[in-house]
């Protein structure tokens, strides 16, 4: 048995999942799902307020409004740009564009 998407105009249908426990999906995708309420993720390649080397003190961190998670320190310049660039392709699941920083998700 199926029912139809809880979004607004999509009516495509939503596969019961039997067995599993928990909530049953009502939506066909991510897509379709609300998620207004939550901030969005930031990926930040920023010069630490902390570091007392100027060519290595570059950290990449991942953030959702208050919450922030460091995932690396210690960097130059060029590693913290590419990594937060790979981060961030991973997250919105597209290929990486070389330099770009300070980028967005939901
Ligand atoms: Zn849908």
């Amino acid at each position: 048995m199926t029912r139809t998407c809880a979004a607004d105009g999509c009516d495509n249908p939503v596969p019961r999942r039997p067995g599993k426990i928990g909530r049953q999906p009502i939506y066909c995708s991510p897509a379709c799902r609300p998620s207004r309420a939550r901030p969005a993720v930031y990926v930040e390649a920023e010069r630490a307020d902390d570091s007392d080397d100027p060519s290595r003190g570059w950290e990449v961190r991942l953030r959702r409004g208050e919450h922030v998670v460091v995932l690396q320190r210690q960097l130059g310049r060029f590693s913290a740009t590419a990594l937060a660039a790979d981060v961030l392709a991973l997250l919105e699941g597209s290929p990486a564009l070389a330099g770009q920083e300070g980028g967005t998700i939901e």
